[in-house]
């Protein structure tokens, strides 16, 4: 016979010992003790999220020495840039996600999932709480608690509604799959019930509006989404209201598609004019009602009141409570995202780090770091240095911090020179010399995108890679601690810290064109950058199973259209 599960015991949060779970794997009988004693011994890896970076953690995680529990009230990741295609039925939802015992299965490391959602996080006693999200036997939802030696957090954001009135009950978000399949069901809803006989135009006129708050990717992408819907699949399925559809986009900056390069937002807003949809920048919106939308004009302070059928809220990210009431345990309270060093552990906390969208690299320490890497290429210590060490410190800094590179490019800069030039007026000559306090002040004053990587898949899953990689080699690294170690400033450590590498950025507008800024400051836009989008998020998806699913979906929407059921 053999020990086919082998139970693994949780101490639970009101003492004693009350949920057992079993883990999935067969062992031998002959050897299960040794089994038990060598999982005794292997290092605890907690991971907190299925999300991009918990799942790329989890997927480049090899070395076998650990013992790898993931925690998350999801049991699938989502590939999240085809979130909004799943709105209008372009994709369908089960093509997006991958369960993620597909993914542990195919594991060489001991890696176990729990349904649950992290509630508490012990950093003294480093233990996880948890709440399942399974009522079972009807006593409420199951709690227990699960020790750490390594804790990965990776538990994204939630949607940030600002506290303005009415957003949270009235508006639908489009972060989650859930989401994107309500979104679906009430748009398919909003035309139904627009058909019925007994409506009064001005009721349909209402019904068919469709608002979309935040000209960001997320909402820009969602816009020409419906937009084709309307086109290509409404104007068949629902002629008799197709022309009381409208679609809104409101923004509260000056232009739509903000982080992008400019010829990217100058063409997307003047395509969106072309299509009828209704982009009006400077305008914020302050309360929304359950039938009527109200907005401010940013510049006049005007407030005005318009109605809605459906309104999708998509304008920025805030923390999780378990998260925020982390960061004030550990002394973070006064932060907006829980901070870590290059190396991608909270600050303080030796054993736990963080990635993807709950985290951001310490803004202090990159300007500690810049300021050193200043202070070397000051041979004599006289707190200048002359234009062309300045370019060599560029090189350097630049190539650390691509960010700041990114930013230099968006802002059509070709160095930091420039920047010093923007913030000091004419005062800075390229002859004369750069000090370090202006410099720093000059970095200081610009946007915090600058410092700060943009919240983005592509961020989280290269974290997620990285941290990875890290923890493959810890072993190796802690039992030849003289191996190739890297000097940086005053202290020595065993990895490289984490650098980002911009692999360029994509907005679809709809009609088969898409919008791409590629590194190297390439810009494209149009039918050929949306075969490149197709071949990109055809690769990029998680595994074979999905990538076929998805390319299927394509061809099956190409043939038949969108399906319009509402199920
Ligand atoms: P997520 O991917 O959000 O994962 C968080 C995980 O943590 C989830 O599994 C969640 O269930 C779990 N979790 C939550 N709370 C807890 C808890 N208390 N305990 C345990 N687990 C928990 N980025 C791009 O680069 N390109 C794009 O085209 C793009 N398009 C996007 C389109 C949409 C509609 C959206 C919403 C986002 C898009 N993004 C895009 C952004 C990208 O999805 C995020 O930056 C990325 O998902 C962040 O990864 P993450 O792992 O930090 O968080």
């Amino acid at each position: 016979p053999s020990l086919s599960k082998l139970l693994i015991v949780f101490t639970v949060s009101g003492g004693g010992l009350v949920a057992y779970s079993e883990a999935e794997k067969s062992y031998d009988n002959s050897n299960a003790g040794e089994l038990v004693e060598a999982n005794k011994r292997k290092k605890k890896v907690v991971v907190l999220g299925t999300g991009w970076a918990g799942t790329s953690f989890l997927k480049n995680l090899k070395d076998p020495s650990y013992d790898v529990q993931v925690i998350s009230p999801r049991n699938y990741f989502a590939f999240t840039p085809l979130l909004p295609s799943v709105t209008c039925g372009t994709v369908e939802s089960r093509s997006v996600v991958e369960p993620i015992r597909n993914i542990i299965r195919k594991k060489h490391v001991d890696a176990y999932y729990w349904e649950a959602e992290c509630i508490k996080i012990d950093p003294e006693n480093k233990k996880v709480y948890c709440r399942s999200n399974l009522s079972i036997n009807g006593n409420g939802k199951e709690e227990f608690a699960v020790d750490y030696d390594y804790l990965v957090i990776a538990t994204g954001a939630r949607v940030n509604t600002f506290n303005i009135p009415g957003v949270e009950e009235n508006t639908f978000f489009l972060k989650e799959v859930e989401d994107a399949q309500k979104i679906r069901r009430t748009v398919i809803d909003c035309f139904e019930k627009a058909s019925l006989p007994t409506l009064s135009d001005e009721e349909r006129k209402r019904l068919l509006h469709f608002v979309i708050v935040g000209g960001g990717p997320t909402g820009v992408e969602f816009a020409a989404q419906l937009h084709d819907f309307v086109n290509e699949d409404i104007v068949r399925l629902y002629p008799k209201v197709k022309d009381s559809v409208k679609i809104t986009l409101l923004e509260a900056t000056d232009h739509i598609l903000n982080m992008f390069d400019k010829r990217i937002t100058a063409f997307a807003e003047e395509k969106f004019h072309r299509d009828g949809i209704d982009v009006k920048t400077g305008s914020m919106v302050v309360k929304v009602g359950e039938k009527e939308i109200s907005t401010k004009d940013v510049k006049r302070g005007e407030i005005t009141s318009m109605p809605y059928g459906m309104a999708v809220w998509s304008t920025g990210i805030g923390t999780r409570p378990v998260i925020m009431e982390f960061m004030k345990h550990i002394g973070q309270g006064n932060r907006r995202v829980l901070a870590t060093d290059e190396w991608l552990r909270v600050e303080g906390q030796d054993n736990i780090y963080a990635l993807g969208d709950c985290a951001t690299i310490n803004q202090r320490k990159v300007m500690e770091d810049i300021a050193a890497i200043f202070h070397k290429a000051d041979k004599d210590n006289s707190g200048t240095l002359t234009v062309k060490e300045f370019q060599e410190v560029l090189n350097d800094i630049c190539e650390r911090y691509p960010q700041v590179e990114l930013y230099l490019k968006n802002k059509k800069m070709s160095n930091l020179v420039d920047l010093l030039k923007e913030s000091k007026g004419d005062g800075v000559k390229e002859s004369v010399e750069v000090d370090i306090e202006e410099f720093k002040s000059a970095l200081s004053q610009v946007d915090t995108d600058m410092k700060n990587l943009p919240a983005t898949a592509q961020v989280a899953s290269q974290q997620g890679v990285y941290l990875a990689k890290c923890f493959n080699r810890m072993e190796e690294c802690e039992k030849n601690p003289e191996g190739p170690l890297r000097f940086r400033g005053e202290g020595r450590h065993r990895f490289h810290p984490f650098r980002y590498r911009h692999l360029g950025q994509f907005a679809p507008l709809g009609g088969e064109q898409t919008a791409a800024q590629l590194p190297g400051d390439w810009v494209s836009i149009g039918h050929s950058s949306q075969w490149l989008w197709y071949s990109v998020y055809a690769s990029k998806q998680v595994s074979w199973r999905t990538r076929a699913l998805v390319v299927s979906d394509w061809v099956r929407r190409f043939i038949f259209g969108r399906d319009s059921s509402q199920i």
